[in-house]
């Protein structure tokens, strides 16, 4: 990509923003950042010393002085049909991502992670893999590092594991994996894709822009990966818990299989929960992809510790567990983490509502759990989850209305007994009460070691 003397504008001020201009100018093109929130000074002048102006963020900011910009890059918070995004590209501007950006400077292959959940356990699972069989990698991406500040320690010999979000892949089009892969569909973001239709989209992107001899990796127990696999230019490899797959790695009993050969036993993954033995077998078979040794796999899974804020054990108090699932910001996270539990659950739920539908809870928490206690923001708070929970959990458990996280760990100390598990799994975005899931997740944490 030519970018010398270019005029370039980044939307979005943030960490892949930032990753975004500084390379833009490194490459001399003149760059102009806008965000629709105003900038702390220690962000404004990190833009400063890039020579790169921050402007609030205006249909008339989009020009400079009448001129067109020659291209627009945007960060993966900013919606792709932002309506002055539509009237640039209907006039020509080419808008493009920040991953889009980068793939055009980053060497080596690229593994490439999406799905709705397990994203991020399941990058951070194969890099620990490859690296434990002696294959060269970095890891970034949605993850935590923009893919732009990946590209100087890139090399020809190096894979790059990235995890890809609906947000980053609905605006590539050259960036190409050379292994794909999407660990499930389920409804998320619908607030910012509209539809499922347009989030399954966004995620298929992965795969349209791969090419022959590149491999997809999908859940065969998911059946928007199936129509994934129908269009797929890569060969199509699968994994499955539930049964046997025509290429791939499945299981059967304890046993784990690439095709007929056993690799590793469930016992060896240490993570909780069905979901993770999934998420083992799409990074297992990735790592294979990518040339690690099948017998190697097994040692390297086990050794595997887990991502914090995912179904993370915090400690024991007097027989009882305390689990931080903060990262279960959607009815299905919390669903599969109420199913690694056999029963005598606490669980806590709410924060911001994200327009999901809570009714799925209602049995397996019957069943498992002894109490749910609500969390979050109250009306006229216009997201509160509470109520709607409420609602959809009425007379199935009880509810026991907490207000905040102090409220609900107070609780659970209080009322549950030796072998209880009390889970922080809150189905719901963070926003209203924390800045964001990490926050809440650790202030659990914190509440929960300083029990007495
Ligand atoms: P992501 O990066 O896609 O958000 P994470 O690895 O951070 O994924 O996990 C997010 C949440 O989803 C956690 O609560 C975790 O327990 C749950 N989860 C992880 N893997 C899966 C899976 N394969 N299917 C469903 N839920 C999962």
């Amino acid at each position: 990509m030519e970018l010398a003397n270019k005029h370039v504008l980044v939307i979005g001020a943030k960490r892949s923003g930032l990753a975004a201009a500084a390379l833009l100018r490194r490459h001399g093109a003149r760059v102009r950042v806008m965000d629709s929130q105003p900038l702390a000074p220690e962000e404004q002048a990190k833009f400063d010393a890039l020579g790169a102006p921050v402007l609030p963020q205006s249909l008339e900011n989009v020009t400079e002085q009448g001129r067109e910009p020659d291209l627009i890059v945007i960060s993966p918070a900013v919606p792709y049909d932002l309506p002055m995004l539509t009237a640039a590209r209907a006039r020509g501007v080419e808008v493009i991502g920040e991953v889009e950006l980068a793939s055009s400077f980053l060497k080596g292959p690229v593994i490439g992670i999406t799905g709705s959940n397990g994203k991020t356990t399941t990058t951070a699972l194969t890099g620990h893999l490859l690296r434990d069989c002696g294959i060269a990698c970095q890891v970034g991406g949605n993850i935590g590092t923009a893919v732009t500040s990946l590209i100087d320690s890139s090399s020809d010999q190096q894979w790059n594991v990235l995890e890809m979000s609906s947000f980053q892949l609905e605006s590539i089009a050259h960036f190409r994996a050379r292994i794909g892969a999407c660990l499930n569909v389920t409804p998320d973001h619908l607030d910012r894709h509209h539809t499922f239709e347009s989030y399954a989209a966004a995620k298929a992107r992965l795969f349209e822009t791969q090419q022959p001899g590149d491999y997809a990796v999908l859940n065969y127990d998911d059946a928007t990966c199936h129509t994934y696999a129908e269009r797929a230019k890569a060969q199509v490899l699968w994994f499955s818990s539930s049964r046997r797959v025509p290429e791939g790695v499945w299981m059967s009993a304890d046993e784990i299989r690439f095709n007929d050969r056993p690799f590793l036993r469930r016992s060896q993954i240490r993570l909780r929960g069905l979901h993770n033995v999934e998420n083992v077998m799409a990074a297992a078979l990735m790592a294979h992809l990518a040339g690690a040794d099948l017998s190697k796999l097994g040692a390297a899974v086990e050794s595997f510790p887990g991502v914090e804020h995912r179904i993370e054990f915090v400690r024991a108090v007097e027989g009882v567990e305390y689990y931080n699932d903060s990262k279960a910001t959607n009815v299905d996270a919390a669903l599969k983490a109420i199913d690694a539990f056999p029963g005598n659950l606490w669980i806590i739920l709410g924060g911001k509502d994200k327009g999901s539908e809570y009714t799925p809870l209602r049995e397996p928490l019957q069943q498992r759990a002894k109490a749910a206690l609500l969390i979050g923001a109250e009306p006229p708070y216009p997201y509160a989850a509470a109520p709607l929970i409420s609602r959809a959990l009425d007379g199935a458990l009880p509810l026991v209305d907490c207000g905040n996280i102090e409220g609900a760990v107070r609780y659970a100390r209080q009322h549950a007994a030796p072998g209880d598990v009390v889970l922080l799994a809150p189905a719901c975005a963070s926003f209203d009460q924390f800045k964001n899931f990490e926050e809440r997740g650790a202030m659990f944490k914190q509440l929960v070691k300083e029990l007495l």
